[in-house]
């Protein structure tokens, strides 16, 4: 039987029409397995990095294994070489020099390592009716009333006036304990219910209990805490005092974990923004000798809007560029107006839970790939980089080219709220810049989770930007 021809309207439709495929449809067997296969080290990464330092230091491990080495000021390079560097430990620059000079540009993709958690305050350990706690202030934006009742880990490091700098680490270890924020039972909890969610657990009362048992054969009225302290010092050989100069922050206690009877999604803590900061490392570790200068950035910080000596705004980045520039006589402006970057962070997944924060036609939905926003920011676009048309036409041709299934995505209804990534801070470098990323589901709670195929399509599109002529 002859098929049937197609109608004149479908014929349009198909040549006319712009139609957003989920992205399960054009995967084959082999795709699926390599997505599988990427998808479980980017579970290991998580796990390994709950801070960004951690982050830094697994970051470091993967490319010494891939064959990168410690950028000194100096160094000479040829294409091929691959070399880091690490700014304070909180921050990383990686690069694959390109085949081009850097007065051709450099192709870079930039993400954030760092994600909202509950920082200790600098005097946090106090005992209140035989209980003892730490005080926290929280880094990020993060909903309060999510950070209670779960396991909490707590990572980070403690200075020593002697230049000593602690590693802290309990809860990620085989048998540790964990910590964790009380609530209110339902019983008594008539009038904290009625509040707004946003009101109901106040950052003053994110305290972690962190003991209960009081030191033996003692009367004072800090019993419990004096015991947390003689522990402390035991264990780390700290004081009360060295909190003052200590970064501990506390963390939710979740390994990543498949999702859903398919296994499709995975469910971790800091989605936002490692799974876009592993994308970019695991395409820039793949490189052999690119046409352009690939540059990899991890930048800390972008949860508190970039500031600071390890976020996008720092001079780090420009320092690393111009050493690299140096080696090859090119001024540092003339490799910017020639370089494009990939701003490689989340966006919101829609969710028809909530669908009335979303206008769906333009949102990004979970397995239709990486989502390309043009802009993101608040209300009339304000703060937001906002892509020109060419530079948007740009990506999607280098995206299709190299068979990535991307989508384009736009954070929520306008006025609904919004956000903000590091593209203006590159895009104020004079550097053509697109906002591109993972949807995620219940992004920046403890728990947040994306679809696998958006994982894996998110490092093949930053592979095809590094590797673009
Ligand atoms: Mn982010
Ligand atoms: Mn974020």
């Amino acid at each position: 039987m002859k098929d049937k021809e197609k109608s004149r309207g479908d014929q349009l439709r198909e040549e006319l029409c712009y139609a957003k495929k989920n992205g399960y449809e054009r995967m084959d067997q082999a795709e699926l397995e390599a997505m599988e296969a990427y998808c479980t080290g980017y579970k290991q990464f998580l796990d390994a990095g709950k801070t960004e330092r951690e982050c830094v230091d697994r970051t470091i491990a993967l490319a010494e294994a891939a064959g990168f080495r410690e950028y000194r000021r100096g160094m000479e390079l040829k294409a091929g070489d691959k070399v880091y560097q690490a700014n304070r430990g909180k921050a990383v620059m990686l690069a694959v020099m390109g085949r081009k000079g850097l007065e051709e540009g450099a192709n870079i993709g930039a993400a954030h390592i760092d994600s909202p958690r509950l920082d200790l305050k600098q005097n946090p350990l106090y005992e209140a009716d035989d209980l003892a706690f730490l005080k926290t202030h929280y880094y990020g934006g993060l909903r309060k009333y999510q950070w209670v009742t779960i396991p909490l880990e707590l990572h980070g490091v403690v200075a020593l006036k002697n230049g000593q700098v602690i590693r802290v680490s309990v809860g990620n270890g085989e048998g540790d304990p964990l910590f964790t924020i009380d609530d209110l039972l339902p019983h008594l909890g008539v009038e904290q219910s009625r509040k707004p969610l946003g009101e109901a657990i106040p950052a003053e009362s994110l305290n972690i209990l962190v003991g209960s048992r009081p030191l033996a054969d003692d009367e004072g009225s800090d019993r419990v805490k004096l015991s947390v302290l003689e522990l402390l010092h035991r264990k780390y050989g700290i004081v009360e005092e060295d909190f003052i100069s200590a970064e501990l922050s506390a963390v939710p206690a979740f390994r990543a974990c498949d999702i859903g009877f398919d296994r499709s999604l995975i469910g971790a803590y800091g989605h936002d923004d490692r799974v876009c900061a592993y994308a970019c490392l695991a395409a820039l570790l793949q490189l052999g000798a690119p046409e352009r200068t690939a540059v990899c950035m991890l930048a800390d910080k972008e949860e508190i809007g970039s500031e600071g000596v390890t976020g996008m705004k720092s001079a780090a980045f420009d320092t690393f560029m111009e050493d690299l520039c140096a080696g090859q006589n090119v001024s540092l402006r003339a490799c910017y107006e020639k370089s494009f970057c990939l701003s490689a962070d989340v966006t919101a997944a829609y969710d028809p839970n909530f669908a009335d924060v979303y206008e769906k036609r333009n949102s990004a939905l979970v397995n239709y790939g990486l989502g390309l926003c043009k802009y993101t920011g608040s209300r009339g676009k304000s703060g937001a980089s906002d892509a020109s048309a060419e530079v948007v036409a740009y990506a999607r041709k280098v995206l299709d080219e190299a068979d990535v299934v991307w989508q384009m995505a736009e954070l929520g209804k306008v006025d609904a709220g919004g956000g903000g990534t590091v593209a203006m801070f590159m895009a104020e470098r004079n550097i053509d810049t697109l906002d591109a990323g993972v949807p995620v589901l219940s992004m920046h709670a403890p728990f947040e989770t994306v679809g696998k195929l958006d994982c894996y399509m998110t490092f093949k599109g930053a592979k095809a930007i590094y590797e673009a002529k």
